[in-house]
């Protein structure tokens, strides 16, 4: 019989990581569930280890360690609390794959550690490669390991790259749904609430994400992130609105021709053929049904009125810590936006703001990151305090 594929799921309690965890148990001759890891949902965390019965568990909120302890002690699972923890977990032998499903620069450090132990990444943590995509890709070179992606619209250009990949990429096309606020002028975006931004019209996702979607910052990250996977120069990656979100990204190669991978929305198809790849499992998914969507649509973004997007191309060209500073702004505002402190605009404006005073080092290593993630945090914290 096939050795099964150890797994490790950093951010287990999220909204990939539970959709991974149903993946996984659809297929449990394939794969065997090693690590569980979750923010501050302890009670979530301790129901899931309970169903899978993994190696080891990680609760970053330390506060929370003794709850989890006591509560899987009976079953045998090793429990262990705080951040550093998770740079443990992933290196563990039985560990094949790291599912990097935890939101934010917090993926980065255990991000490294995997790789550097040769594990092979299923990236969800898209931020990472945002923060310091030629560190972690020259890393993964050097490691001989693969990073495969899951974010849909990355999963959606890898998925047209099998068979292709020595054809040379002309020009990528991502697609974004524009998110609840689609059209939208600047005056109208003055008095949108929380609550609107939190509805995604084709997405169920977690709240950072969900914000950044409204924001068009999601796919300002997404084309960063899209650069690092494919190794692209800026001009090659474009955006367009596809409001259906059917089409889930397009190639063109230098023939001309195109190639677009399509589907009805949901993450647990990249999820899997992230974990599976380069096999397909059989699913029993829903199926696109055309007369479902008698017209597909396709619109420009607005870039002026969605500065984010604007400010991710300028970072992306900017190269050095630019990206890693306006990654650490956005968590910050968005934070912050969520908590009702500041209005949907003054993301963007925060972002802005940062991008243009914090110093940009070029060529950085890991330590320029750290610092920069960290003064990035604290100008945003002070204008927030003013
Ligand atoms: P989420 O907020 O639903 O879940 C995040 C998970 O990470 C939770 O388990 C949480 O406990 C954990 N976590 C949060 N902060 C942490 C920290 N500081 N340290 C350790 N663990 C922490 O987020 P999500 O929507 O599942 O997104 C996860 C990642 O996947 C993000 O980078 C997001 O951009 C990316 N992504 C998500 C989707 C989606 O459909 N949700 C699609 C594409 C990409
Ligand atoms: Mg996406």
């Amino acid at each position: 019989m096939q050795e099964k594929k150890g797994i490790a799921i950093l951010g287990s309690t999220g909204s990939i990581g539970t959709q991974a965890l149903e993946v996984l148990a659809a297929y449990p001759d394939y794969f065997d569930l090693q690590v569980l890891t979750a923010g501050k949902n302890a009670d979530l965390l301790i129901e899931q280890a309970l169903k899978f019965q993994p190696n080891s568990v990680v609760i970053t909120d330390e506060s929370q360690y003794q709850k989890v302890k006591d509560a899987l002690w009976a079953a045998d699972i090793h429990v262990y609390a705080g951040q550093d923890a998770l740079c443990q977990v992933v290196e563990s032998t039985e560990v094949h794959t790291v599912l990097t499903a935890l939101v934010g620069y917090a993926g980065l450090k255990p991000t490294i550690h995997a790789i550097n132990a040769g594990k092979t990444i299923a990236l969800a943590n898209k931020e990472t490669l945002v923060v310091a995509g030629e560190l972690i890709t020259n890393l993964a070179k050097e490691k001989a390991v693969n990073i495969y992606p899951v974010d849909s619209e990355h999963s959606a250009i890898f998925q047209c790259l099998v068979g292709e990949f020595h054809n040379p990429i002309e020009k990528i096309y991502l697609t974004a749904s524009g998110g609840p606020f689609r059209g939208f002028t600047h005056e109208q975006l003055q008095s949108v609430t929380l609550e609107q931004a939190l509805k995604h019209p084709n997405w169920s996702m977690g709240a950072k994400i969900t914000i950044d979607s409204a924001s068009l910052m999601n796919k300002g990250l997404e084309v960063i992130e899209a650069k690092w996977l494919f190794g692209l120069q800026p001009e090659q990656i474009d955006v367009i609105v596809h409001p259906q979100s059917i089409v889930h990204s397009l190639v063109q190669f230098e023939d001309g021709s195109m190639k677009a991978q399509m589907g009805l929305p949901d993450m647990k198809l990249p999820i899997q053929f992230a974990l599976t790849y380069p096999a397909r499992f059989q699913t029993d998914f829903p199926r696109f049904n055309f007369m479902d969507y008698p017209q597909l649509t396709f619109e420009q973004p607005d870039r002026k009125v969605f500065k984010n997007l604007d400010l991710a191309y300028q970072a992306m060209n900017a190269q050095g810590t630019a990206a890693c500073a306006l990654n650490a702004a956005n968590e910050e505002a968005v934070a912050a936006f969520l908590d009702r402190k500041i209005s949907f605009l003054e993301i963007g404006q925060l972002n802005e703001y940062c991008m243009q005073s914090i110093p940009n080092v070029l060529h950085p290593k890991y330590e320029d990151f750290v610092a920069t993630d960290a003064q990035a945090r604290a100008f945003v914290q002070a204008q927030l305090a003013k």
